[in-house]
């Protein structure tokens, strides 16, 4: 180590020497009306953490505010926050991995390579589809690439003009977004009581649209949580009327090794390998959206300029330069994507390899059946299918309550933070419920502790409803309750500050505080609130 800053020390080192700035250090080649003028950083938190010290504090401060994974589970439904394990990380830490630029030349990069092609191929098998693209880096991105590949496919054939493309009303919004910048139009197919796509109406929609059909978006199980046994149904329809079938992958979770896309008759679907394998999301981090697609696509799938404008896919080994009709232009600036997050979904599907892949699944469904079990007649579960059993999610109707009690989803949502639980997917595909996916990764007592907090929240709103508690001063509509309200000398409620803070006993050994109260969401959204103003500016409107 000395010796190294020995070195360092050497005057005629000027890799070092050239590290060092005066104040008033000048920058000739910026022309002077360039020049800033204004200041800027002036928040106290941009100058006020100057040694490392503090700066580590600040930073701690900041996680305390952040309830993760590593406190209680995060049942975002749709969403499939399962556990991102320490093992199929760690590589993305080695210098090997990271340290390679995205267009280095092949001959440096055959590592990368072997990882590249063999996820690929793992994902062909999940999705029983022949070819896969690696490029888009997110859901979204893998829709848009995806329905560019049909259009390309349409053109191929001379049917340019197909442009139209279905989408059921439960559809995820990034669906109907992808279809029109994709430069399709959307057509919106209605939804039966029970969730189920009306089948009636999307043969009558596609038979209308039958000259200029370009195809469906399906999610599968639905966003409602559950396998659709008219699915087939659906994709034959499509492809009677010259229409591609886009499955939305999102829910692979409930799929992977128990059926697949390309067995159902679907076409073309993307992948979130930051959902259903195991790359951490959340915050907008780097997530990935691989498609994989039939033989008959393969040819369409994005190219890259630095692969000579191949494909940045390969298939179970039939697709080669030579035969490229690709789409061309490239969906993101790398021709696979963010590579190296791939190394995780990577890792995943290895270590677990295919019986532990449809184990996975297999648990994910039990676990939300299981919970769907313990809340039923205590809840209105809103889908499920003829068994009365949902996916590996399942929606929860709280709009009764805004009639028996005054009491509304959002309001369910905040007090399950006094309880130590990030909320659920809340009032997506439906207005007023709250979506529940817990994934293979919680243990039973995890899952027992959400529904004894879901079922003691039930216990608070009967108590509304019988008159028992007040309409608008209750444990519900103040939630959620942060450490400076319940350790306040001036308590005014109807309730206990135990009730409060502490309503089931398990929360004693794992107490989260949420670091603030209830915000005015709709004037949040309404008004633009600059944030630069001095922090302590907060504590005073919250207090
Ligand atoms: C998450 C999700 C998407 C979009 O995926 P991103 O990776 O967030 O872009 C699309 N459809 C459904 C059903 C989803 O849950």
């Amino acid at each position: 180590m000395l010796d190294i800053l020995l070195l360092l020390d050497q005057p005629n080192d000027h890799s070092v020497a050239s590290f060092s700035v005066s104040e008033d250090a000048v920058l000739y080649n910026i022309p002077n009306t360039l020049t800033r003028t204004s200041h800027f950083l002036t928040h106290p938190v941009f100058n006020t953490h100057h040694s490392e010290t503090e700066m580590m504090r600040y930073i701690k401060r900041l996680e305390n505010k952040d309830l993760s994974l590593n406190t209680s589970m995060i049942s975002l439904g749709s969403c499939t926050m399962k556990l991102n394990a320490a093992s199929e990380m760690i590589p993305l830490s080695w210098q090997h991995w990271s340290k390679m630029h995205p267009f280095a030349p092949a001959d440096q990069t055959e590592g990368y390579k072997q990882i590249t092609d063999e996820l690929s191929s793992y994902l062909c098998d999940i999705t029983a589809f022949d070819a896969c693209s690696l490029q888009p880096n997110s859901g979204a991105q893998g829709e848009y690439a995806g329905l560019l590949v049909i259009r390309a496919y349409h053109a191929s054939r001379n049917e340019a003009h197909r442009n139209v493309m279905l989408i059921p009303i439960s559809a995820h919004g990034t669906n109907p977004a992808s279809a029109v910048m994709a430069g399709m139009k959307v057509v919106v197919v209605k939804a039966l009581e029970n969730g189920y796509i009306d089948v009636e109406d999307l043969k009558a929609k596609a038979e209308q649209h039958s000259q200029n059909l370009a195809g469906i978006m399906i999610t599968y199980p639905s966003t409602y949580g559950v396998y659709e046994e008219t699915v087939k149904d659906i994709t034959k329809i499509i492809h009677q009327h010259g229409g591609q079938v886009y499955m939305d992958g999102a829910n692979m979770n409930a799929q992977v090794g128990l059926t697949a896309p390309g067995l159902i008759g679907a076409d073309v679907c993307h992948l979130n390998l930051h959902k259903t394998f195991a790359i951490p999301h959340g915050g907008g981090g780097p997530g990935m959206g691989p498609i994989c697609v039939k033989a008959h696509l393969a040819k369409f799938l994005p190219g890259h300029v630095s692969l000579g404008n191949r494909h940045s896919s390969m298939g179970n080994g039939q697709l080669t330069a030579e035969n490229s009709t690709s789409i061309h232009h490239a969906v993101s600036a790398a021709p696979y994507g963010s590579t190296s997050i791939l190394l995780i979904s990577y890792a995943y599907i290895r270590m677990l390899g295919a019986a532990g892949v449809r184990n996975a699944t297999e648990y994910a469904i039990l676990n939300a059946n299981y919970m769907r079990a313990r809340l039923e007649g205590q809840y209105d579960i809103l889908y499920t299918n003829h068994n009365g059993e949902c996916a590996h999610e399942f929606i929860v109707d709280l709009r009764p309550f805004k009639k028996s009690a005054e009491i509304e989803a959002e309001d369910v949502a905040k007090r399950l933070m006094d309880y130590g639980f990030h909320a659920p997917t809340l009032s997506f595909p439906v207005p007023g419920t709250i979506m529940i996916e817990p994934t293979e990764s919680e243990d039973k007592a995890e899952l027992d502790r959400f529904c004894d907090a879901m079922l003691s929240i039930r216990e608070e709103i009967r108590a509304i409803e019988e008159g028992k508690a007040d309409k608008k001063d209750n444990a519900l509509k103040n939630a959620p309750h942060t450490q400076h309200v319940v350790i306040s000398s001036d308590w005014k409620h109807g309730y206990t500050r135990e009730q409060a803070a502490f309503p089931l006993s398990y929360i004693r050994e794992n107490k989260f505080w949420p670091s603030v109260a209830r915000v005015n969401n709709t004037y949040g959204d309404r008004n633009l609130i600059c944030t630069c103003e001095p922090v302590s500016s907060y504590v005073e409107a919250e207090a």
